[in-house]
Protein backbone atom coordinates (compact mmCIF):
# COMPACT_ATOMS: atom_id res chain seq x y z
CA UNK A 1 0.00 0.00 0.00
CA UNK A 2 1.65 2.70 -1.21
CA UNK A 3 -0.26 6.19 -0.36
CA UNK A 4 1.53 8.86 0.16
CA UNK A 5 -1.04 10.76 3.35
CA UNK A 6 1.47 11.21 6.68
CA UNK A 7 4.21 13.90 4.62
CA UNK A 8 1.41 15.32 2.99
CA UNK A 9 -0.54 16.32 6.11
CA UNK A 10 2.38 17.79 7.64
CA UNK A 11 3.76 19.55 4.62
CA UNK A 12 -0.05 21.14 5.08
CA UNK A 13 0.43 21.81 8.69
CA UNK A 14 3.44 23.40 7.16
CA UNK A 15 2.08 25.35 4.76
CA UNK A 16 -0.69 26.89 6.26
CA UNK A 17 1.76 28.01 9.56
CA UNK A 18 0.03 25.48 12.06
CA UNK A 19 3.38 23.80 12.85
CA UNK A 20 6.08 25.25 15.20
CA UNK A 21 8.66 23.40 14.23
CA UNK A 22 10.23 23.28 17.86
CA UNK A 23 7.62 20.74 18.47
CA UNK A 24 8.06 18.43 15.28
CA UNK A 25 10.42 15.81 15.93
CA UNK A 26 11.93 13.35 13.44
CA UNK A 27 12.09 9.72 14.92
CA UNK A 28 14.72 6.90 14.25
CA UNK A 29 13.22 3.42 13.42
CA UNK A 30 12.83 1.20 16.88
CA UNK A 31 15.86 -1.40 17.16
CA UNK A 32 14.83 -4.85 16.62
CA UNK A 33 15.66 -5.41 20.71
CA UNK A 34 13.25 -2.53 21.43
CA UNK A 35 10.36 -4.38 19.21
CA UNK A 36 11.36 -7.92 20.48
CA UNK A 37 10.38 -6.62 24.15
CA UNK A 38 6.50 -5.92 23.17
CA UNK A 39 6.21 -8.36 19.42
CA UNK A 40 7.94 -11.84 19.50
CA UNK A 41 11.62 -12.10 18.94
CA UNK A 42 11.27 -14.44 15.78
CA UNK A 43 8.79 -12.22 14.04
CA UNK A 44 10.78 -8.79 14.31
CA UNK A 45 13.71 -11.31 13.69
CA UNK A 46 11.85 -12.07 10.15
CA UNK A 47 10.42 -8.82 9.53
CA UNK A 48 14.02 -7.32 9.46
CA UNK A 49 15.23 -10.13 7.28
CA UNK A 50 12.43 -9.85 4.89
CA UNK A 51 13.65 -5.57 4.21
CA UNK A 52 17.41 -7.33 4.12
CA UNK A 53 16.90 -9.78 1.32
CA UNK A 54 13.66 -8.59 0.04
CA UNK A 55 12.16 -12.13 0.55
CA UNK A 56 11.78 -14.64 3.19
CA UNK A 57 11.91 -18.18 3.13
CA UNK A 58 8.51 -19.85 2.22
CA UNK A 59 7.80 -21.30 5.58
CA UNK A 60 8.40 -18.21 7.56
CA UNK A 61 5.71 -16.68 5.07
CA UNK A 62 3.59 -18.94 6.08
CA UNK A 63 4.45 -18.57 9.82
CA UNK A 64 4.18 -14.87 9.98
CA UNK A 65 2.00 -13.61 6.96
CA UNK A 66 5.21 -11.26 5.95
CA UNK A 67 4.95 -11.28 2.20
CA UNK A 68 1.30 -12.90 1.77
CA UNK A 69 -1.87 -12.02 1.32
CA UNK A 70 -2.42 -7.85 2.50
CA UNK A 71 0.85 -7.44 3.63
CA UNK A 72 3.28 -7.72 0.75
CA UNK A 73 7.27 -7.24 1.44
CA UNK A 74 8.10 -3.77 -0.15
CA UNK A 75 12.07 -1.67 0.29
CA UNK A 76 11.22 -0.32 3.67
CA UNK A 77 8.79 -3.39 5.44
CA UNK A 78 10.82 -2.97 8.80
CA UNK A 79 11.95 0.50 8.76
CA UNK A 80 8.78 2.02 8.12
CA UNK A 81 6.22 0.35 10.90
CA UNK A 82 9.58 0.19 13.01
CA UNK A 83 9.94 3.98 13.10
CA UNK A 84 5.95 4.76 13.49
CA UNK A 85 6.13 2.67 16.44
CA UNK A 86 8.89 3.88 18.16
CA UNK A 87 7.05 7.49 17.66
CA UNK A 88 4.01 6.04 19.73
CA UNK A 89 6.23 4.43 22.25
CA UNK A 90 8.40 7.20 22.96
CA UNK A 91 4.78 9.36 22.81
CA UNK A 92 3.79 7.61 25.53
CA UNK A 93 6.93 7.76 27.19
CA UNK A 94 6.72 11.60 26.78
CA UNK A 95 3.30 11.72 28.19
CA UNK A 96 4.48 9.69 31.30
CA UNK A 97 7.69 12.34 31.53
CA UNK A 98 4.82 15.04 31.68
CA UNK A 99 7.00 16.08 29.02
CA UNK A 100 3.41 16.82 26.15
CA UNK A 101 0.41 17.03 27.16
CA UNK A 102 -0.52 15.63 23.26
CA UNK A 103 1.74 13.28 21.35
CA UNK A 104 0.21 13.73 17.49
CA UNK A 105 2.09 10.65 15.72
CA UNK A 106 0.19 10.46 11.88
CA UNK A 107 1.97 7.25 10.42
CA UNK A 108 1.14 5.04 13.94
CA UNK A 109 -2.56 3.74 13.97
CA UNK A 110 -1.44 -0.45 12.64
CA UNK A 111 -4.35 -1.23 15.00
CA UNK A 112 -4.32 -5.03 13.06
CA UNK A 113 -0.67 -6.15 13.68
CA UNK A 114 -0.32 -8.93 15.98
CA UNK A 115 2.63 -10.61 18.64
CA UNK A 116 3.55 -12.91 16.06
CA UNK A 117 2.07 -12.31 12.26
CA UNK A 118 1.14 -9.07 10.35
CA UNK A 119 -1.92 -8.56 9.34
CA UNK A 120 -4.08 -6.12 7.22
CA UNK A 121 -1.30 -4.05 6.04
CA UNK A 122 0.10 -4.16 10.11
CA UNK A 123 3.48 -5.39 10.12
CA UNK A 124 3.75 -3.86 14.18
CA UNK A 125 1.17 -2.60 16.44
CA UNK A 126 2.20 0.42 17.64
CA UNK A 127 -1.43 1.35 19.54
CA UNK A 128 -1.11 -1.81 21.31
CA UNK A 129 3.06 -0.88 22.36
CA UNK A 130 1.63 2.49 23.79
CA UNK A 131 -0.52 0.70 25.76
CA UNK A 132 1.83 -1.55 26.91
CA UNK A 133 3.99 1.72 28.11
CA UNK A 134 1.33 3.76 29.60
CA UNK A 135 -0.09 0.39 30.88
CA UNK A 136 4.00 -0.49 33.01
CA UNK A 137 3.86 2.90 34.49
CA UNK A 138 1.43 1.38 36.49
CA UNK A 139 -0.50 4.24 37.39
CA UNK A 140 -4.37 4.54 36.81
CA UNK A 141 -6.78 3.68 33.83
CA UNK A 142 -6.32 4.32 30.54
CA UNK A 143 -8.78 4.41 27.31
CA UNK A 144 -8.00 3.35 23.84
CA UNK A 145 -10.54 4.80 21.34
CA UNK A 146 -10.88 3.78 17.86
CA UNK A 147 -12.67 5.66 15.00
CA UNK A 148 -11.31 3.41 11.84
CA UNK A 149 -13.85 2.10 9.72
CA UNK A 150 -12.48 -1.19 10.66
CA UNK A 151 -12.20 -2.85 14.18
CA UNK A 152 -8.97 -3.00 15.97
CA UNK A 153 -9.04 -6.46 15.98
CA UNK A 154 -5.08 -6.78 16.91
CA UNK A 155 -5.37 -4.04 19.96
CA UNK A 156 -8.39 -5.93 21.16
CA UNK A 157 -6.51 -9.46 21.16
CA UNK A 158 -3.65 -7.38 22.99
CA UNK A 159 -5.07 -5.77 25.97
CA UNK A 160 -8.45 -6.50 26.52
CA UNK A 161 -8.26 -8.78 29.56
CA UNK A 162 -6.48 -5.93 31.49
CA UNK A 163 -9.04 -4.27 33.40
CA UNK A 164 -6.54 -1.35 34.20
CA UNK A 165 -7.52 -0.42 29.74
CA UNK A 166 -10.95 0.38 28.20
CA UNK A 167 -10.97 -0.22 24.45
CA UNK A 168 -13.68 1.42 22.46
CA UNK A 169 -13.79 0.65 18.66
CA UNK A 170 -16.70 2.45 16.65
CA UNK A 171 -16.27 0.68 13.17
CA UNK A 172 -18.57 -0.44 9.93
CA UNK A 173 -20.41 -3.47 10.95
CA UNK A 174 -19.92 -5.93 7.73
CA UNK A 175 -16.55 -4.81 7.19
CA UNK A 176 -13.08 -6.82 7.21
CA UNK A 177 -11.87 -8.25 9.76
CA UNK A 178 -15.59 -8.93 10.98
CA UNK A 179 -14.50 -8.80 14.08
CA UNK A 180 -15.79 -6.50 16.87
CA UNK A 181 -19.80 -7.34 16.84
CA UNK A 182 -21.63 -5.28 19.64
CA UNK A 183 -21.66 -8.10 22.18
CA UNK A 184 -17.63 -8.54 21.30
CA UNK A 185 -16.29 -8.16 24.69
CA UNK A 186 -12.89 -9.27 23.81
CA UNK A 187 -11.17 -10.02 26.60
CA UNK A 188 -13.57 -8.25 28.85
CA UNK A 189 -12.72 -5.13 28.65
CA UNK A 190 -13.78 -4.39 24.93
CA UNK A 191 -16.84 -2.01 23.96
CA UNK A 192 -17.79 -2.50 20.42
CA UNK A 193 -20.07 0.00 18.52
CA UNK A 194 -21.00 -1.01 14.65
CA UNK A 195 -22.59 1.35 12.42
CA UNK A 196 -24.39 0.43 9.05
CA UNK A 197 -23.06 1.51 5.76
CA UNK A 198 -24.38 5.29 5.25
CA UNK A 199 -24.40 5.90 9.10
CA UNK A 200 -23.15 9.50 8.03
CA UNK A 201 -21.72 12.11 11.00
CA UNK A 202 -25.62 12.46 12.75
CA UNK A 203 -25.33 8.61 13.96
CA UNK A 204 -21.85 8.72 14.67
CA UNK A 205 -21.79 11.69 16.76
CA UNK A 206 -25.45 11.01 18.73
CA UNK A 207 -23.08 7.45 19.88
CA UNK A 208 -20.28 9.76 20.52
CA UNK A 209 -22.58 12.26 23.06
CA UNK A 210 -25.08 9.67 23.73
CA UNK A 211 -22.88 6.22 24.72
CA UNK A 212 -19.31 7.16 24.51
CA UNK A 213 -18.11 10.20 26.14
CA UNK A 214 -19.91 9.36 28.82
CA UNK A 215 -18.51 5.82 29.32
CA UNK A 216 -14.97 7.23 28.77
CA UNK A 217 -15.67 10.13 31.60
CA UNK A 218 -17.13 6.89 33.63
CA UNK A 219 -13.47 5.19 33.29
CA UNK A 220 -11.75 8.73 34.54
CA UNK A 221 -8.51 7.89 32.04
CA UNK A 222 -5.27 8.69 33.12
CA UNK A 223 -4.34 8.72 29.82
CA UNK A 224 -5.99 8.25 26.51
CA UNK A 225 -4.48 6.56 22.89
CA UNK A 226 -6.64 7.94 19.87
CA UNK A 227 -6.70 5.89 17.02
CA UNK A 228 -8.17 8.47 14.60
CA UNK A 229 -8.55 6.20 11.27
CA UNK A 230 -9.86 8.28 8.40
CA UNK A 231 -11.25 5.60 6.39
CA UNK A 232 -14.97 6.36 7.51
CA UNK A 233 -15.11 9.46 5.09
CA UNK A 234 -17.65 9.23 2.40
CA UNK A 235 -14.72 9.51 -0.69
CA UNK A 236 -12.94 6.40 0.77
CA UNK A 237 -12.57 3.26 -1.35
CA UNK A 238 -12.90 0.92 1.70
CA UNK A 239 -15.63 1.88 3.82
CA UNK A 240 -19.36 3.01 3.42
CA UNK A 241 -19.76 4.76 6.82
CA UNK A 242 -20.01 8.15 4.79
CA UNK A 243 -18.93 10.33 7.21
CA UNK A 244 -17.46 14.19 6.20
CA UNK A 245 -14.85 15.68 7.34
CA UNK A 246 -16.54 18.03 9.48
CA UNK A 247 -18.07 15.27 11.34
CA UNK A 248 -14.64 13.62 11.67
CA UNK A 249 -13.25 16.73 13.42
CA UNK A 250 -16.01 17.19 15.58
CA UNK A 251 -15.49 13.76 16.75
CA UNK A 252 -12.21 14.31 17.30
CA UNK A 253 -12.67 17.75 19.03
CA UNK A 254 -14.82 15.88 21.74
CA UNK A 255 -11.94 13.00 22.46
CA UNK A 256 -9.64 15.96 22.73
CA UNK A 257 -11.75 17.67 25.28
CA UNK A 258 -11.51 15.14 28.10
CA UNK A 259 -8.87 16.11 30.45
CA UNK A 260 -6.26 13.93 30.59
CA UNK A 261 -2.90 13.75 28.36
CA UNK A 262 -3.34 11.77 25.14
CA UNK A 263 -1.19 9.85 22.27
CA UNK A 264 -3.18 10.42 18.81
CA UNK A 265 -2.60 8.55 15.94
CA UNK A 266 -3.67 7.66 12.65
CA UNK A 267 -4.47 4.51 10.89
CA UNK A 268 -6.80 3.74 8.08
CA UNK A 269 -7.20 6.25 5.00
CA UNK A 270 -6.92 4.98 1.73
CA UNK A 271 -8.35 8.40 -0.12
CA UNK A 272 -5.01 10.24 0.02
CA UNK A 273 -6.23 13.54 -0.74
CA UNK A 274 -9.25 13.74 1.96
CA UNK A 275 -6.48 11.93 4.55
CA UNK A 276 -3.91 14.25 3.85
CA UNK A 277 -6.61 16.87 4.87
CA UNK A 278 -8.18 15.14 7.82
CA UNK A 279 -4.56 14.26 9.59
CA UNK A 280 -3.32 17.94 9.01
CA UNK A 281 -6.37 19.38 10.45
CA UNK A 282 -6.09 17.23 13.86
CA UNK A 283 -3.28 19.28 14.68
CA UNK A 284 -5.11 22.80 14.69
CA UNK A 285 -7.67 21.40 16.73
CA UNK A 286 -4.92 19.74 19.38
CA UNK A 287 -3.21 23.08 19.25
CA UNK A 288 -6.44 25.01 19.77
CA UNK A 289 -5.55 27.26 16.94
CA UNK A 290 -8.90 26.36 14.95
CA UNK A 291 -12.28 24.95 16.20
CA UNK A 292 -13.41 21.54 13.95
CA UNK A 293 -16.63 24.17 12.34
CA UNK A 294 -13.37 27.06 11.48
CA UNK A 295 -11.53 24.96 10.08
CA UNK A 296 -14.43 22.84 7.96
CA UNK A 297 -15.31 26.05 6.57
CA UNK A 298 -11.16 27.29 5.91
CA UNK A 299 -10.29 27.91 1.97
CA UNK A 300 -7.03 25.46 1.66
CA UNK A 301 -3.79 28.17 0.31
CA UNK A 302 -2.09 28.24 -2.38
CA UNK A 303 0.43 26.17 -1.45
CA UNK A 304 -1.91 23.63 0.09
CA UNK A 305 -3.84 22.76 -2.84
CA UNK A 306 -0.75 22.65 -5.12
CA UNK A 307 0.45 19.96 -2.97
CA UNK A 308 -2.44 18.08 -2.76
CA UNK A 309 -2.66 18.11 -6.59
CA UNK A 310 0.75 16.48 -6.92
CA UNK A 311 -0.31 13.50 -5.28
CA UNK A 312 -1.05 10.43 -7.06
CA UNK A 313 -3.88 8.34 -6.12
CA UNK A 314 -4.28 5.12 -9.12
CA UNK A 315 -7.90 4.66 -8.19
CA UNK A 316 -11.14 5.45 -9.98
CA UNK A 317 -12.06 7.89 -7.71
CA UNK A 318 -8.72 9.68 -8.19
CA UNK A 319 -9.21 9.76 -12.17
CA UNK A 320 -11.29 13.13 -12.04
CA UNK A 321 -11.31 14.58 -8.37
CA UNK A 322 -13.67 17.63 -8.10
CA UNK A 323 -12.46 20.75 -7.55
CA UNK A 324 -13.72 21.43 -3.76
CA UNK A 325 -11.34 18.65 -2.71
CA UNK A 326 -8.48 21.34 -3.60
CA UNK A 327 -10.23 24.76 -2.55
CA UNK A 328 -11.39 23.74 1.06
CA UNK A 329 -10.65 21.99 4.18
CA UNK A 330 -14.43 20.62 4.67
CA UNK A 331 -16.49 18.84 2.73
CA UNK A 332 -18.07 21.02 0.22
CA UNK A 333 -21.31 20.13 -1.58
ZN1 LIG B 1 -9.33 0.96 8.59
Amino acid sequence: MNIARVWPAIDICRAEGWLDEETYHEIKPASEAVLAQFHDEAYVAALSYAQRHQTLPEALKDQFHIGRASNPIFKEVYERPATAANASLIGAKWLIEGRADTVYNPSGGTHHGRKNKANGFCFVNDPAIALDVLADEGQGTITYIDIDAHHCDGVQDWHSDNPQIQIISIHQSDLWPRTGSQDDKGGGNAHNFTLPPESGDTALKALMTDIIIPLITAHKPSYLVLQAGADGHRHDPQSKLAYSLQGYWQVIEMILAIDCPKLVLGGGGYNPYITAKAWAGIWPLITKQLSSEALANLPLSQASSHLLKQLSWHHRLGRNPPDTWFSHFGDKG
